[in-house]
This record gives structure tokens, C-alpha cells and sequence, in this order.
């Protein structure tokens, strides 16, 4: 059987260990067994959160747990902030134009990250704003967001701040309570090495009130509604019991590992990425004051169509990275370093990329992105 590395930005590699958890039989949600599953499943979130703030579990992908926080906290004609640097800036626009926000847009060019600067432009002129959207790493990108700056100005207004961090849970470091987030929106197949199908929310006593007043429609995603169950230890609809079991044994591997511990091997195996890209002469998107530790963007040679690239690698070799989106597709690139991966997946990885990209006619010193990330990694 031909390997299946996936170095995608999500899902990525779930580990034998999860596999295991995830074939155990199911069991039945409201009983005190699950409960105990659902307990220790917000503990772990909460640690690799650092947050003290209440965590909600929703069976769903990444996009609900965004859409649970606008159809949450949000009023029709609320005026709200976006900050938009890639696709996922995007979907809270989007997410926030349905339910009838008044969204002011602060958008800057792919490859960059909006400032705290300019978000506390915005919340000076109009006090009446209701809530600022950020994204804590745009996977279309591979830039990180300066969320401790965002927090610092967002927590001196009346506006809460709320953090998608889809892809970069577990990876890129998010001090939920000491930054003043106030919403953290989350799911399971990134980080956290699972399928996807759990997602979740993490909501301070602040938003809290927000929520309490919002009159936007909504049903399954009224966060109101997790909250009450939670008091009681459950869900108030039948949650991915498969998907929380396993998430507990994710957590417990996190734990074991140490959260800080962690992100410092993203850190080793961003910058061997971003060294070996450097080496074969693919430039990074990002810009180096934003760069993220969870997924490299690189650009490619003009000629070389990404598209095909990605093809060659997974369909002939067995290796998933994943291509541009919208203007950016088939000009780069990007592979994700989050999850259960190590240096020599990411060397495997890297290799597959030269043969590839040697086959498609692109000239360069076979082995130098090899080299490089391996001189990076032990630096
Ligand atoms: N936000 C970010 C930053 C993401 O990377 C993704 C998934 N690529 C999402 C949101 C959407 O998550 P999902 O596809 O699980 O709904």
C-alpha cells in the first residue's frame, strides 16, 4: 500500500493511537460514562487554550464553530470589525454579512497581517462597535495575526474579540485569557490530530453578556443552549461521541508532551520548511513579521503549475500538500507542519517536492532544500 502522508493544513495525520480510540465502540451520550469523556475533554481544551473561560463542544467542522460565534453574539445592524488578510478573513465576512452585521472590512494584501494599530483606529473613531473578527494563523497564507497586540487594544473598548483558530490551536501559541480573547473558535482536525467533526468554542465572561442580548436567528448554533447543558455536564444535541473520546486521548498526548514543549517543535519544523523553500530558490508569501509556525506558504517558479505539482506528489507519491487558493491558485504551495508530523516527515516531504519539481523542468541543485532543512532543524 502506498504511503499517505498528509502535510495538508487539515486534516492532518491522526496517529495509531487516536486510530485506536476512534474504533472503540460507541457509547451512549447522556450517561455518566460520556460525561466523564466530555469533563476531561473541556479540562484539556482548556489547557491548551490557557484559558480559565468556558469551552463548548459542537458536532460540526471549524465553519461552525465561526458561525456559532456571530449567530451567538451578534444583533442584526451590529457594527463589527473584520480583519482580512486571506480566505478565512473572508469567511467572517461572509459569516458576519448573513446574520445582518454592519462589517467594516480592514483589509491588506495576502502575505501580510492587519495591526492592532489599525483596529484601534477603528475602535476610537466609533465606540459603539460590537465585536472585532481575527484570524490566528490564515491557513491560505501561512501568516500569524498579532493577537496579543489585537488583545491589548480590543480589551481598553466595549468590543470583544473574537479568534478563529482553526489552524492554530495546539500549534501557534494563543494565550486565550492572558491576551483578553474573548472568543476562540476551534476544531479537531488540525492540531489535535483527529478526523474532523468536533468543533468548539471557548467564551469569556464578556462575550458572555454579549450573548445573552444577541437577536440574530439561530438553532443548533445558539451557544446559549451549550451553555445551559454544560452546567449539567452535556450537550444539548447528540455530540460526535466517537470524536470526543478520542479528543480526550489527543489532549491527554498534548498534556504529556507539554503545550510550550510543542509549539517549540513547530517552531524547529517551520523554520526547517522555510529554510529548505529558501534553498531551492521558492520565495515565502508571507511576510517574515508575520510568518506562521503552522504552515509555510511558498511561491513557485514561473512554469511550474501548482496544481500539477500537488497532483505528482499525492497521487504518484503519496505525499498531501496543498495548493493556492482563489488568485493563488496553482502559483504556490503550502505545507503544514501541525499535528503528529516530525523532521523526517517534513524531509521526506521536501524531497518529494525537488524530484517533482526537477521533473517539471525547474533547475535547481538536487538535495540543497534537503540540506537546508536539516541544517535548520539542528541549529
Ligand atoms: N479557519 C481557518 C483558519 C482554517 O484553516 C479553516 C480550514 N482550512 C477554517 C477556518 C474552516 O474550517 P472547516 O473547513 O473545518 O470548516
Amino acid at each position: 500500500m502506498k504511503r499517505n502522508l498528509l502535510l495538508t493544513p487539515g486534516p492532518t495525520q491522526v496517529p495509531p493511537q487516536l486510530c485506536e480510540a476512534l474504533g472503540r465502540p460507541i457509547i451512549h451520550h447522556r450517561t455518566p460514562q460520556f460525561q466523564t469523556y466530555l469533563k476531561e475533554a473541556v479540562e484539556g481544551l482548556k489547557y491548551v487554550l490557557k484559558t480559565k473561560n468556558d469551552v463548548y463542544l459542537l458536532a460540526s467542522s471549524g465553519t461552525g464553530a465561526m458561525e456559532a460565534s456571530v449567530c451567538s453574539l451578534l444583533s442584526p445592524g451590529d457594527k463589527v470589525i473584520v480583519a482580512d488578510s486571506g480566505k478565512f478573513g473572508e469567511r467572517w465576512i461572509e459569516l458576519c454579512k448573513a446574520y445582518g452585521a454592519d462589517v467594516q472590512v480592514i483589509k491588506v494584501p495576502w502575505g501580510k497581517s492587519v495591526l492592532p494599530a489599525d483596529i484601534k483606529k477603528l475602535l476610537d473613531a466609533d465606540k459603539s462597535i460590537k465585536a472585532v473578527f481575527v484570524t490566528l494563523c490564515e491557513t491560505s497564507t501561512g501568516v500569524t495575526a498579532d493577537i496579543e497586540g489585537i488583545g491589548r487594544v480590543v480589551k481598553e473598548t466595549p468590543a470583544v474579540l473574537v479568534v478563529d483558530a482553526v489552524s492554530g490551536v495546539g500549534v501557534t501559541d494563543l494565550q486565550t485569557d492572558q491576551w483578553s480573547v474573548d472568543v476562540v473558535a476551534s476544531a479537531s482536525h488540525k492540531g489535535l490530530m483527529l478526523p474532523p467533526g468536533v468543533a468548539f468554542v471557548a467564551v469569556s465572561p464578556k462575550a458572555e453578556a454579549l450573548m445573552q442580548k444577541s437577536t440574530a436567528p439561530k438553532y443548533y448554533f445558539d451557544l446559549k443552549k451549550y451553555k445551559k447543558a454544560a452546567a449539567q455536564t452535556d450537550t444539548p444535541f447528540t455530540p460526535a461521541i466517537g470524536i470526543v473520546i478520542a479528543l480526550v486521548e489527543s489532549l491527554k498526548m498534548v498534556r504529556e508532551t507539554g503545550i510550550d514543549h510543542l509549539l517549540k517543535k513547530y517552531e524547529r519544523l517551520a523554520k526547517g520548511t522555510r529554510a529548505a523553500a529558501q534553498a531551492l530558490g521558492l520565495s515565502l508569501l508571507a511576510d517574515p513579521s508575520c510568518i506562521s509556525n503552522a504552515v509555510t506558504a511558498m511561491t513557485l517558479p514561473a512554469g511550474v503549475d501548482g496544481e500539477k505539482l500537488a497532483k505528482i506528489m499525492r497521487d504518484t507519491h503519496g505525499i498531501s500538500v496543498a495548493g493556492g487558493q482563489d488568485q493563488l491558485k496553482g502559483k504556490i504551495i503550502r505545507i503544514a507542519h501541525m499535528g503528529v508530523i516530525d523532521e523526517y516527515d517534513i524531509l521526506t516531504g521536501i524531497s518529494c517536492l525537488e524530484k517533482v519539481l526537477k521533473e517539471m523542468g525547474y533547475s535547481f541543485t538536487l538535495g540543497a532544500g534537503v540540506a537546508a532543512a536539516q541544517k535548520a532543524f539542528n541549529s
